[in-house]
């Protein structure tokens, strides 16, 4: 074994272990919310995800924006394909395995080619909407800082990489043509060809084109395991969780509003002595901590799993938002915002029970992030589930973290305090008795 092999084993075995980890660490920050079950009606999930996750639906709602993401969807999904052969000619030394395949394999560089080209368009193109269109949405107040350069890290990552890929199938056919040892005549370049004849290629010596190809070939391995690892940490783990996410889709009415089965229980006890009062929740335990059975969400624990994977799921596009009518009306509400401080405080979570071994109450919650005008803002018209992309409910979260300002802290909006009295007082929203409620048909 070469100690090209032998350094590129070593390097495929820590990516893919560091991969791993992280992965099972984000697992387990999800499964911090409370258990929901969400496999019903399979069929039916089945299809919405391949309609939304695979197709594309909700992205072409937008279409300039929508078929440049396809673009670079498709460009990332089949140009790994492309990969298969690298970590197999890495791990064994050889070059170009797959090119028995013979005609197939000249349809697949060829067209994985464009797909580059239309990568790398696609890419230049976004940075363009952001840098220099400056779209809104991409400039609110939760983009700045980190939220931007992660977008860019993630742009001019994937121009670096298929322009390693062009290139060093550049310099490669390039010494096909001259019959160098080693490079294997097979593959169709279409457009590394040009780029061969921009650059002159022909006219190098083959010492410093093999030099070119065995650089771009490294840069572009390396390039790819390290930017499996960044997307664990990164906006960009939405290639990942589109899928889960969109199979585990809200399937009832996007407006309906699940009830809670222990408050739905007392309210019947109350209302027919027959019924018997609900049991308390059984108890559970995370992270070695015993939760209290609470009503809304104070803190990451008392939302559901499928929020949190929502949380991790978004891609921070802003489409929500953009449609958000609080938002554009200048409210403090942004639909992103409120999954962008799900996920950080569910990393916060995360990051203390590591450092710990087990969960010591931090004096914070996600009300420590997400303010009681934001979440009193929202008008539950669902626009912003509509919008997104990727079918996150952010409404739900602003729902249970209400609930629980409501029914935990008897906390609410002025406004409210007369309704809320009423039906505590009256059984309705109005301010008669229910002893008046059939005067109007006698006036
Ligand atoms: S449901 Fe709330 S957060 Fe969503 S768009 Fe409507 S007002 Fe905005
Ligand atoms: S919730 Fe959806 S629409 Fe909103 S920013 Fe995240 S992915 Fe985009």
């Amino acid at each position: 074994m070469s100690i090209g092999q032998i350094v590129f084993v070593v390097l495929l075995a820590g990516a893919g272990a560091w991969f791993g980890r992280q992965v099972m660490r984000i697992r387990r920050n999800i499964l911090l919310g409370r258990d929901e079950d969400r496999t019903d009606r399979p069929a039916e999930r089945w299809a919405v995800m391949a309609r939304v996750a695979l197709g594309q639906s909700k992205m072409v709602v937008r279409p300039v924006a929508g078929l440049l993401h396809i673009l670079i969807y498709a460009g990332f999904v089949i140009i790994n394909i492309e990969v298969l052969e690298i970590v197999i000619d890495g791990v064994f030394g050889t070059h170009r395995v797959f090119a028995f395949l013979g005609g197939l394999y000249d349809v697949l560089i060829g067209a994985f080619e464009v797909l580059a080209l239309g990568v790398l368009v696609a890419c230049v193109a976004f940075i363009a909407r952001r840098a220099v269109l400056r779209l809104p949405r991409f400039h609110k107040p939760e983009m700045k800082g980190w939220p931007s350069k992660d977008a860019m890290i993630i742009l001019v990552t994937e121009i670096l990489l298929m322009s390693a890929f062009l290139t060093m199938n550049a310099a490669d056919l390039t010494l096909q043509r001259l019959g160098a040892e080693h490079y294997v005549q097979a593959g169709a370049f279409p457009v590394s060809s040009a780029l061969a004849q921009l650059a002159n290629l022909s006219t190098w010596q083959p010492a410093n084109l093999e030099l070119v190809e065995r650089f771009c070939w490294w840069f572009h391995i390396i390039g790819i395991l390290a930017f499996l690892n960044y997307l664990v940490v990164s906006k960009h783990l939405h290639i990942l969780l589109a899928f889960p996410n969109t199979w585990y889709s809200k399937l009832a009415p996007r407006t309906e509003i699940a009830n809670m089965p222990r408050i739905t229980g007392e309210v019947r006890s109350m209302l027919d002595p027959a019924v018997a009062p609900p049991a308390p929740a059984a108890p559970r335990t995370v992270a070695g901590v015993e939760m209290p059975e609470r009503f809304g969400a104070k803190d990451v624990f008392d939302l559901s799993w499928k929020n949190l994977l929502d949380a991790y799921t978004c891609t921070e596009c802003g489409r929500c938002t953009s449609e958000c009518p609080a938002n554009l009306t200048g409210k403090l509400l942004s639909p992103r915002k409120i999954m962008m401080d799900t996920r950080d405080r569910v990393e916060e979570v995360g990051r203390a029970i590591d450092a710990k071994g087990t969960w010591e109450d931090d004096g914070r919650s996600l009300h420590s992030r997400i303010s009681d005008e934001e979440l009193w803002a929202c008008t539950t018209c669902n626009a912003c589930t509509e919008a997104c992309p990727v079918n996150i409910d952010p409404v739900d979260i602003i729902m249970q973290m209400r609930r629980y300002k409501v029914m935990e802290e008897s906390s609410t909006r002025a406004a409210l305090t007369g309704m809320f009295n009423n039906v505590e007082n009256n059984g309705a929203p109005w301010a008669f008795g229910p002893d008046k409620r059939m005067d109007w048909t006698r006036s």
